[in-house]
């Protein structure tokens, strides 16, 4: 097992390979940025380092190592297909892997996540295409200005909106695009989420996933929920690390949410079109039934019923 990076090369010997449509290859561990703040994946390696004032994890596999890994895998396994997996890459390690894949002639396509940094130039959408990437998957979480604000995932919303302006413009000849969508985060008004809800109806892109906000231990909002207007109520339901605790907000968050679940509930119809995944909320099980030792869904909560429909019309995109 070559490691690069502290990354190991995941081996494959033993499983049906023959089975798989393609093969994950780890590009990173960790995240350069780590401040987005519903999210507790910067501390998935127990290092809560940015939280403590001490830096942040992560550790990139290079360029080249991509390349000779997807190499490896190709002559090992005859596979034509990969998935970078990782975090996010950044749009300069992105640029620089397309480049180096079509410099090396890999005849491969794949899949990768890139976070929408200020230095994603919409164009280049196509230098990833002419790389092979068959489909793009993009997490602006949102459409609202104001609401990323709150996210601090560091976005531009004109930016991002630019580049799916450009893929909108060029969706002919491109991949499709696919974006994943977060609703009802601490903060978010009903206003905010139509802003969203109207820009992505107005649009030919897909939405990969919608996920209703659900606090995640060891994020920001987990770590000061004052800030957020929320209390972490514990409630330790289930053995799942990082949503074992429940949060009540505040009586205007709460009236914000209600407007936004409404909204959502009578437009069912048209959201089952566009939305190609919807994660279970918590705290129940991905098939819908409570988890051992929990309570029953009440049947009048409605961000379940809306899961439940939603989830059972929404299709698995296979890439
Ligand atoms: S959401 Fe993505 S970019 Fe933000 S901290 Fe988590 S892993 Fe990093």
């Amino acid at each position: 097992m070559a490691r690069q990076g502290g990354v190991p090369l995941a081996d494959f010997e033993g499983l049906p390979v023959a089975y798989y449509p393609g093969l994950p290859v780890e590009v990173s561990r960790g995240c350069y940025w780590s401040r987005c703040a519903f999210c507790s994946r910067c501390v998935v390696y127990l290092k809560r380092r940015y939280f403590e004032g001490g830096g942040v994890l992560y550790r990139p596999v290079g360029t080249d190592e991509i390349v000779r890994r997807v190499r490896t895998l190709q002559e090992r396994y005859g596979k034509t297909h990969f998935e970078f997996t990782c975090l996010d890459i950044s749009p300069p390690e992105m640029k620089r892997l397309c480049r180096a894949i079509i410099d090396a002639g890999l005849r491969i396509g794949w899949c990768a996540r890139v976070r929408l940094d200020d230095s994603f130039e919409p164009e280049m959408l196509d230098l990833m295409a002419e790389a092979g990437a068959t489909s793009y998957h993009l997490s602006p979480e949102t459409f609202c200005a104001r609401t990323t604000k709150l996210h601090n995932k560091n976005y531009n919303m004109d930016r991002i909106r630019a580049i799916f302006e450009y893929w909108e413009a060029n969706r002919d000849r491109l991949p499709p695009l696919l974006a994943r969508l977060m609703i009802g985060f601490p903060g978010e008004t009903f206003d905010d989420f139509k802003e969203s809800y109207d820009y992505i109806m107005a649009h030919h892109f897909h939405v990969q996933a919608i996920s209703f906000y659900s606090l995640l231990k060891n994020s920001d909002v987990y770590v000061h929920p004052e800030k957020y207007g929320i209390t972490i109520r514990k409630v330790k339901q289930h053995q799942n690390l990082f949503a074992n605790y429940e949060a009540t907000w505040s009586p205007e968050n709460q009236a914000e949410l209600e407007k936004i679940y409404a909204f959502i509930d009578a437009h069912k119809g048209a959201l089952r079109k566009k939305v190609l995944f919807v994660h279970p909320i918590e705290p129940w099980s991905a098939d819908g039934q409570p988890a051992p030792g929990e309570a029953a869904a009440p049947e009048d909560d409605l961000r379940y019923r809306i899961t439940q429909f939603l989830g059972a019309f929404s299709r698995f995109y296979v890439v």
